[in-house]
C-alpha cells in the first residue's frame, strides 16, 4: 500500500511536471514567432544578455519541478486521501471556482511577492529573478527555490483554500504558466483585453516590474497595485501607449498583402 502511494505520488509529480515544461516550451516557442511579427514594437530597447537568456531557461526547467512537486503533492493529497474542500458542482460551480482561484491566488501572489521584496528576504529569495532587467519569455520561472516557496506554495494548499475541481486548479496553473511567459516576452501582446482601465495585467505591468522594481506586484489583476498605490505612476499612460504601437506594427505588417 505504501509502495502503491509513493510511486501514485511520483507518477503524479512527473505527469504535472511534463505538462508544465511543454506548456512552458510551447510558450515561449509561440511567443518568439509573435515577437518577430512586431519586431518594431519591442518595450525596452535594451537587448538581453544571450548568458542571462541561457541562465534563465536552465533555472526555469529546475523551478518547474519546484512548482510540480508542490502542486503534484496537493493534487495526490487530495486524490489519495480526500484532503480538501468539496469542489463546487456543475459548469457554474466549476467557473466561479476558477474565478475564486484567480483573485485567491492573485492576493496570494501581490502580498508574497511585496514581503520578498523587503530588504530582510530579497537578497537571498527574490534577487535571482531581477537579475534579468530585460526579460524574454524565458525568464518567467528562473527563480530560486526559495522563491517559489513563497510565490508558487498557493498550489500544494489550494484545495485547503478553494472549493476547486482539480481539473479547475490545472486550467488555473495553465492560465497562470501561459500568461506568465507572455507576461516577460518584451512585447506588448496584451491588446484590447488589457488596456487600462481594463483590470487584466498587460505586458507593459510586468515589464515595468522588472524595470522599475518597486512597483506592479500583482500577477493576474491590476487591483492590488491601484488599491495599496503600489502601481507605477505611467503605467496607464505606457500601457496604452505599448498597446497602440503593437496594433500599428501589426497594420503595417498586414498592409502590403491587402
Ligand atoms: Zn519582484
Ligand atoms: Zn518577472
Amino acid at each position: 500500500m505504501a509502495l502503491e502511494r509513493a510511486i501514485s505520488w511520483i507518477a503524479t509529480v512527473a505527469a504535472v511536471y511534463a505538462i508544465l515544461v511543454a506548456t512552458y516550451g510551447a510558450t515561449c516557442f509561440a511567443v518568439a514567432r509573435l515577437n518577430r511579427q512586431i519586431a518594431a514594437a519591442k518595450i525596452q530597447a535594451r537587448e538581453t544578455p544571450q548568458h542571462l537568456i541561457r541562465r534563465d531557461q536552465r533555472q526555469s526547467l529546475l523551478s518547474l519541478f519546484a512548482i510540480a512537486a508542490m502542486f503534484g503533492t496537493g493534487h495526490w493529497l487530495y486524490a489519495e486521501f480526500g484532503w480538501g474542500l468539496r469542489p463546487f458542482g456543475g459548469v457554474a460551480g466549476s467557473i466561479l471556482a476558477f474565478l475564486g482561484s484567480l483573485i485567491l491566488f492573485d492576493t496570494w501572489f501581490y502580498w508574497f511577492h511585496r514581503l520578498i521584496h523587503t530588504p530582510a528576504l530579497y537578497p537571498w529569495v527574490h534577487r535571482w529573478h531581477h537579475l534579468t532587467v530585460t526579460p524574454v519569455a524565458w525568464s518567467n520561472n528562473s527563480d530560486r527555490l526559495v522563491d517559489n516557496l513563497f510565490l508558487q506554495s498557493y498550489w500544494l494548499v489550494a484545495h485547503f483554500l478553494i472549493p476547486a475541481a482539480p481539473a479547475v486548479l490545472l486550467a488555473h496553473k495553465l492560465y497562470d504558466q501561459v500568461t506568465g511567459v507572455i507576461g516577460h516576452s518584451g512585447w506588448e501582446h496584451g491588446g484590447s483585453w488589457c488596456r487600462p482601465p481594463s483590470p487584466l495585467v498587460s505586458v507593459t505591468h510586468h515589464d515595468q516590474h522588472h524595470r522599475y522594481f518597486r512597483c506592479n506586484y500583482a500577477t493576474h489583476f491590476t487591483l492590488w497595485d491601484r488599491l495599496m498605490g503600489t502601481l507605477h505612476p505611467e503605467h496607464d499612460a505606457e500601457a496604452r501607449r505599448n498597446i497602440t504601437a503593437t496594433a500599428a506594427v501589426r497594420r503595417t505588417a498586414r498592409a502590403p498583402a491587402e
